[in-house]
């Protein structure tokens, strides 16, 4: 048994309150990480608010990045005093499992908080709190992972940038390297220029593309897109910028991600592919999630696409982005802020406003 200090979300505000809990574990096949730093994702914001898909107590958090403490049995090849990245984790026997996709796992529910044997791992004064939010809960000095969702990285790598790479940024990094399998010369447009979208921005130019252009409302963001290799950046101010993309590209883009949510802005997005370009999504926009599209267009091979954690397979993927971060090929550091852990209010309400791109909190 552990103490630990973590913030639990008891309401729908996004006010967590700082608690001591006691954290049993490792048990079987499973890791605990001393947390070091942990990135906040818009997932937590999400889950933490109104219609939050979590059950309440609850330590949200998955973007964490620390040292394992302890291993539980049946764990033999991660030992204490490694540096980890956690991530989402899966049930590695499914067809996607099987076919190393796991982010598209059939029985993974990165949402429930609750042990298939229905076990609670961390208890409050007045009871049980849930954990194991995308196999994490990192808001929190210590947290306990499966094995299958925590990675091994370099220790000459910063380890407290590194959380990020769990969710955020290997999803937009991957929806570039993983879904679009970007080839140089080809074009990217990327909507919204968050930590996804950059990401994505930083990937396409690993990638070798022809052309990245980025689009966003926020004119500090656009600045930051174009220092990270976007060739064009339009800041859209409430009209349609689809006319703008394909006055730049007539033949339209090979690739469009749609970070954004937004219904009308992923229509543009889908308008201004190319013959067999591609459009991607990390999110299904509010209402039901329903689009009206024109199918004519499609049929020369156009294609849409839903993506999950950039169809990483964490295990290699992480890896390889700190490889590429530490050849100075992705600054993805540039994206972060650093918060204290007693600031989370704070991180979470710029994250919200914006101001800050990747909020990550240092837990010492
Ligand atoms: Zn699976
Ligand atoms: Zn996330």
């Amino acid at each position: 048994m552990v103490k630990i200090k973590a913030a639990v979300f008891r309401d729908d505000s996004l006010k967590p309150s700082l608690e001591e809990l006691e954290l049993t574990g490792p048990g079987d096949g499973e890791v605990l990480v001393k947390i070091v730093a942990t990135g906040v994702c818009h997932t937590d914001l999400k889950t933490a608010g109104p219609g939050g898909r979590s059950p309440r107590p609850v330590v949200l958090g998955h973007e964490g990045a620390g040292i394992v403490e302890a291993v539980g049995p049946g764990v033999t090849d991660i030992v204490e005093g490694d540096h980890v990245v956690m991530s989402f984790t899966s049930c590695g026997a499914c067809p996607s499992c099987l076919d190393a996709q796991p982010a598209y796992c059939y029985v993974a529910d990165h949402f429930a908080c609750a042990r298939p044997d229905g076990e609670d791992y961390l208890h409050g004064d007045d009871g049980a709190v849930h954990g194991d939010f995308f196999n994490q809960s990192s808001f929190a000095t210590h947290a306990i992972a499966k094995r299958r969702g925590v990675v091994k990285v370099r220790e000459d790598a910063p380890l407290e940038f590194l959380g990020p790479l769990g969710c955020g940024v290997q999803t937009g990094a991957g929806a570039v390297l993983n879904v679009f399998k970007m080839k140089p010369g080809q074009t990217l447009v990327v909507f919204g220029t968050g930590s996804l979208g950059l990401s994505a921005v930083m990937a396409a130019r690993i990638a070798g593309a022809g052309r990245i252009i980025a689009v966003d409302v926020h004119p500090n963001r656009l600045q930051l897109a174009a220092e990270l290799g976007a060739d064009e950046v339009i800041r859209a101010e409430g009209g349609p910028v689809s006319e703008r993309i394909l006055g730049l590209l007539p033949d339209g883009v090979d690739f469009a991600l749609d970070t954004t949510a937004v219904a009308s802005v992923m229509l543009q997005a889908i308008e201004v592919l190319a013959p067999r370009g591609t459009f991607g999504f990390v999110a299904a926009p509010e209402n039901g999630g329903a689009l009206s599209i024109p199918m004519r267009p499609l049929m020369k091979a156009r294609k849409i696409v839903g993506i999950m954690e950039g169809n990483s397979n964490p295990e290699v993927f992480i890896p390889q982005l700190v490889d590429f971060h530490m050849q100075g090929k992705f600054p993805f550091d540039r994206l972060i802020r650093f918060y204290p852990f007693d600031d989370i209010e704070q991180a979470f309400h710029d994250s919200e406003a914006g101001t800050t791109i990747k909020p990550v909190l240092r837990m010492t």
